[in-house]
């Protein structure tokens, strides 16, 4: 790969400007678009210049003066046939005064404004021109940039690269043209140059076939590269599990309930996997409540049938904890020794755990965390269970993995996730793995009935949760939400706690949050599910898994400051039982913002997690929704799942044709791309 040092023009002061942008090959250079652009195309008379509107005026400098009421400021006045237009600086340098001196002839562009001299611009684009210099004939770029890296630096370098030198295609022309779109060099180059008659608006909304094709070259390149990786991860070996015969029935058999039918599809999804000799990669998709758990079980129970190890790893110790209990009381009467294996447990715990995983005595390790650590040794792990697989970075996924890696076999993986992942978002970040959705929920469960109600009448709400409890059902109060501060959040809920305790001295309650240490987390969960407690008091640390079937209200204060997906979360911690449930979403009506409200109103009005999280998607983003700024895996800078939706459904298909028909195409193709740092690998 070519770097831009080795081309002419390129000093050592732009090359170290340019790496402030990570920009070191011709192909970053080109591929660092603009974010907008201006018409320059065009100068416009002082007379005729209209307010609010973006404009480039020329004239000569009459007045130049610096002032220093109300503040340090620079006036330039302007003045062409028409007309006087002041140019207003509040920071400027010193050769900035002298740029601009009394006769120099200026062309300037900015957003015309009213100002104290009349009309003026403030802090407009401006140069030194003589009658002579042309208009430019392109709409002017604007690029991301950073600071000490001019415009001007960015636009001449990217004209030493837009030559035929760097912009050759990287696709046989059927790829494209089957879809409509022009070829690579000619959408280049007008995005960095368009000419006049380009419409700003097909630009400025990336709707021009030009964006369209690189958008779609950069979708094309996410398919590629997900789908090498995959297959280059599918020649790993792994232990090939046959079908179990004795552990898998005999568990079913024990079961109070039988297997929905959506259970038992992906639960054949998962034998089919662990059949073959290479490592299993799926992602295991279900709604708060529809059964994950079962089906891990029973996917650990194949291996354990063959001598196997497996590690069932969660994001929390309280839902590590119940994992564990839920295992052991499954895989007890098995005769099949569960260990336990958290970072808070004392340590002759800890160190008989370890002893037992690393014996293979215990063939089924649960944790948080501390599964991955060095010290951990399994004597033979043949899968490892991920639950709420986006909560943990990228490197814990792999140091669990990497467990696995002796005499050259690697563990089958399962991950397993309540966030139900928007269609475009699983076909784009997640075309590395297989995905088994259950998009069902087990029978008997009545839906939650939610309801939105004003803080104003909390009173009001505080009696319903006082007679649900009398009546023998258990109820969750989940604390507000207070992002700013932590200590403000546990002083919270420790009032909350307290006023409960005080206006329901006839019921037992109970408090839990983050702070506290897992033992007496564990205590106070215990005591709830064994219905010791009549009410809980919550931070969100209630939000993942946790799993009270008798609990069937629910009330969230301050409703309007949770993410849709914690809201989806927590109200999913009811209507877990035969019992009617309710959610009640206190808000107050002052604080709602308007995000908020809207927020409310897609939880209001849907219980289907799927078209919760696509309303997510459209609210916060993809980046938020997958966790990234934990995984670390890098978004995609040019298209946008939401508006190329289309393109990325081409992508896949033409990575598969491309794959199959012009291999030598596929490495030329992420050559280009991938130089942009991208990785789009998933562990
Ligand atoms: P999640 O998918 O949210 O992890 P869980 O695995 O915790 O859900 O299951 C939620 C509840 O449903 C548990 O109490 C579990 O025992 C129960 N459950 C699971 N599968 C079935 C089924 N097929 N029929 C009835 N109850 C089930
Ligand atoms: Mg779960």
């Amino acid at each position: 790969m070519r770097q831009l040092s080795d081309i002419r023009g390129f000093t050592p002061a732009l090359l170290s400007q340019l790496g402030k942008l990570s920009i070191h090959t011709p192909q970053a250079l080109l591929l660092h678009l603009p974010l907008r652009y201006l018409d320059e195309t065009r100068v416009t008379l002082i007379r005729d210049l209209r307010l609010g509107e973006q404009a480039q005026i020329e004239g000569v400098v009459v007045h130049n003066e610096v002032s220093y009421k109300p503040r340090k400021m620079l006036n330039v006045h302007v003045q062409d046939d028409s007309g006087i237009l002041n140019l207003r600086f509040v920071h400027f340098y010193p050769s900035q005064i002298a740029a601009m001196q009394v006769g120099t002839r200026l062309r300037a562009f900015g957003e015309v404004r009213p100002g104290f001299f009349g009309v003026e611009m403030v802090h407009p684009q401006q140069r030194k021109v003589s009658e002579e210099t042309p208009v430019s004939t392109a709409l002017t770029p604007v690029y991301p940039t950073a600071a000490g890296v001019s415009q001007n630096t960015l636009r001449k370098a990217v004209q030493r690269v837009l030559t035929q030198d760097y912009l050759q295609e990287t696709l046989p022309a059927w790829v494209y043209q089957d879809i409509h779109l022009p070829d690579f060099a000619s959408s280049v180059q007008l995005l960095h140059q368009p000419t006049p008659e380009t419409a700003l608006n097909t630009l400025e909304d990336r709707s021009h076939p030009a964006w369209q094709r690189l958008a779609f070259d950069e979708l094309l390149a996410q398919q590629l590269s997900m789908r090498l990786h995959y297959a280059r991860r599918k020649q790993a070996r792994a232990p090939a599990i046959a079908p179990s015969r004795t552990l898998v029935p005999a568990l079913c058999a024990q079961l109070p309930f039988a297997l929905t039918p959506a259970q038992q599809k992906v639960g054949a999804e998962i034998t089919h996997d662990l059949t073959q000799p290479h490592p299993m990669q799926r992602l295991l998709q279900g709604d708060v409540g529809s059964g994950k758990t079962i089906v891990a079980c029973l996917a650990a129970l194949q291996l354990i049938e063959q001598g196997w190890q497996v590690a069932i790893m969660a994001p929390t110790e309280i839902l590590a904890e119940q994992h564990y209990k839920k295992m052991h009381g499954w895989l007890t009467p098995l005769g099949i020794d569960v260990a336990w294996l958290t970072g808070s447990q004392p340590k002759r715990e800890r160190a008989q755990s370890l002893a037992r995983i690393a014996s293979g005595e215990a063939m089924l390790a649960v944790g948080t965390h501390a599964l991955f650590q060095d010290e951990v040794q399994f004597k033979q792990l043949g899968l490892a269970i991920v639950d709420e697989q986006h909560r943990f970075g990228v490197e814990q996924r792999l140091a669990l993995r990497r467990k696995g890696q002796q005499h050259a076999i690697e563990p089958h993986q399962l991950m397993m996730s309540a966030t139900p992942i928007p269609r475009t978002l699983s076909m784009s970040y997640y075309a590395d793995l297989d995905v088994s959705v259950i998009d069902e929920l087990p029978p008997g469960r009545t839906p939650v009935v939610t309801k939105l109600v004003a803080d104003d009448r909390r009173e009001e709400i505080l009696q319903r949760v006082r007679e649900a409890c009398a009546l023998g059902h258990q109820a969750y109060w989940v604390c507000p939400l207070i992002e700013e501060s932590e200590a403000l959040q546990l002083q919270t809920a420790n009032d909350t706690y307290a006023y409960m305790q005080g206006a329901f001295p006839e019921l037992q309650v109970g408090l839990v949050h983050g702070r506290m240490k897992p033992a007496e987390k564990q205590a106070v969960m215990q005591a709830f599910a064994a219905n010791h407690l009549h009410l809980l008091v919550a931070t969100t640390v209630i939000e993942v898994g946790v799993d009270v079937p008798n609990a069937s209200l629910m009330v969230i204060d301050h409703a309007e400051r949770m993410g849709l997906s914690q809201l989806h979360q927590l109200r999913g911690r009811v209507g877990r039982g035969a019992a009617k449930s309710t959610c009640i979403l206190l808000y107050s009506k002052q604080q709602c913002s308007k995000i908020g409200r809207a927020r409310l109103k897609v939880i209001y009005e849907n219980t289907d997690g799927f078209v919760i999280a696509q309303a997510d998607l459209q609210i916060r983003g993809p980046g938020e929704l997958l966790g990234t700024r934990q995984s670390g895996v890098p978004m995609l800078k040019i298209a946008d799942l939401e508006r190329d939706a289309e393109l990325l459904v081409h992508a896949k298909q033409k990575a598969d044709a491309l794959l199959a028909r012009a291999p030598q195409s596929v490495e030329v193709h992420l050559q280009r791309w991938l130089s942009q740092g991208a990785e789009w690998v998933k562990v």
